[in-house]
């Protein structure tokens, strides 16, 4: 089983979408009360309050305000959990403190089980009623993989004052048909590295594929830039004083073109990642990490995160490790700190560490004299490593750490935050990770939770 989100959109009439609006209101309103609930706590006592405290307040809250009593218990629980789980982002460093919602800012709700609402649908198109607002909502959209919906999130998206219906669902996957080692087809493996300039860089043993990367955000980066410009220039929302008219107005076109951008990146990503899945059963690659990528070297490296993030890093490694194992073939995850992609040389496997320079984008190997492409040296390396043939290395993936089935190590971070407390599903629906991992690394001590 694998878990997939679906999202639709949703078509209120206008009685309809005042439910919603109230109960989204509900929800914020308890959000911030659990919010400060715990800052007066921590004031007065120095004291953390803990998720199930809260949780157990629910009953009285809702006899104070009885407004809550209609709405669905567990839905009210999803939204003290969203507080929990800001807090703990907060504790381990990872996020600012949580401070009160703006109900502007304030997307949504969720039911973080099978009850409270029922989806009538087969994928495309259908209807879904919220028992505890007691309205049908018409839903549009084609979900790419459909099963056993889990659990449902409303969001609202205020400036484009659209509705959606963001479903977790239940896919059955098919077992992979490369079990063990020695099944491994070398003809149709392929590995790839993402990479700046660009996207995709890919080896599957005869030739190389290079794709370029689109920089949707460039491009619409100066009218983006543009429209912020006359923003400035109009009155913005502040306490006590409402937005102009032509403040909201700009803000509205504003948004709708980064949602357009959003929607290109995805396209363009679906694309790739689709037709590279449907043409290798194998893909090798190394493991990554994007955040350590962007994050550091300040301005200095602004140009070059830009062009990391406008790619969609993560989510393009993401896609092709699931489209991939959809089909029942493997992506296997090769240690870093082991191989060592892009300082070795793949003709005879000497590592040179000036090769690890970001400007450095032509490599000449001073040992053998081989002359490559960084970023095609580096696919070459993987590609060699998952076949046998990298020199210098000790050649069984078994030896290196690889083909162990452990997946617990990645997004054990997300996870772990998502577990504390009752509503495992919340989190853990979100966020399971079909990917195998094959990393040599041992996994950290917050892994194992
Ligand atoms: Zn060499």
């Amino acid at each position: 089983m694998a878990t997939r989100r679906q999202t639709f959109r949703l078509y209120p009439s206008k009685v309809q979408e005042k439910a919603l609006l109230a109960a989204r209101r509900l929800h914020c309103y308890l959000y911030n009360a659990c919010v400060s609930h715990r800052e007066t706590e921590y004031k007065l006592h120095r004291r953390t309050v803990a998720y199930f405290e809260q949780q157990n307040l629910l009953p009285e809250f809702k006899q104070v305000w009885v407004e809550y009593a209609q709405l669905h218990s567990q839905s009210l629980q999803a939204t003290v959990k969203r507080v929990d789980g800001a807090y703990q982002r907060f504790f381990q460093g990872l996020s600012k403190k949580p401070h009160f919602k703006s109900i502007r800012k304030y997307s949504g709700w969720t039911y973080p089980a099978q009850s409270g609402w029922k989806v009538n649908s087969t994928g495309k198109y259908g209807t879904v009623t919220l028992n505890d607002l007691g309205i049908t909502l018409k839903m549009r959209g084609q979900a790419k993989h459909w099963g056993v919906p889990t659990t449902l999130t409303i969001v609202h998206r205020p400036s484009r004052r659209q509705w959606f219906a963001s479903f977790t669902v239940d896919v059955a996957i098919p077992e992979p048909k490369l079990g063990s080692q020695s099944d491994l087809r070398y003809e149709s493996i392929v590995a790839y590295d993402l990479g700046t300039e660009t996207a995709l860089t890919l080896f599957d043993g005869a030739e190389f594929q290079e794709i370029a990367n689109p920089r949707f955000t460039q491009r619409s980066e100066a009218k983006i830039r543009k429209l912020a410009k006359l923003k400035r220039r109009k009155r913005a929302p502040e306490k006590g004083v409402k937005a102009s008219r032509r403040w909201r107005k700009i803000h509205q076109r504003e948004s709708r073109l980064q949602a357009k951008v959003a929607r290109q990146r995805k396209d363009w990503q679906h694309k790739v990642t689709s037709e590279i899945a449907g043409r290798y059963d194998i893909g090798v690659t190394e493991k990554l990490n994007v955040k350590g990528m962007t994050r550091k070297g300040g301005k200095r490296k602004a140009g070059l995160n830009k062009s990391i993030l406008s790619v969609g890093f993560g989510t393009l490694n993401q896609m092709l490790t699931y489209k991939i194992e959809q089909k029942g073939g493997l992506v296997l995850v090769l240690p870093t700190k082991t191989i060592k992609p892009s300082q070795r040389c793949p003709k005879c496997g000497a590592v040179h560490k000036d090769w690890a320079e970001l400007n450095n984008r032509y490599h000449v190997c001073s040992a053998c004299g081989f002359e490559v492409l960084r970023d095609r040296g580096s696919v070459m390396v993987m590609y060699n490593v998952a076949t046998h043939q990298q020199p210098g290395l000790r050649t069984s993936l078994v030896s290196l750490g690889c083909l162990s089935t452990t997946s617990k190590t990645r997004h054990s971070r997300q996870r772990r935050v998502a577990t504390t407390g009752s509503m495992k599903q919340l989190g853990q629906r979100k966020r399971q990770k079909s990917r195998r991992q094959v990393d040599g690394e041992t996994p950290s001590a917050d892994a194992v939770g």
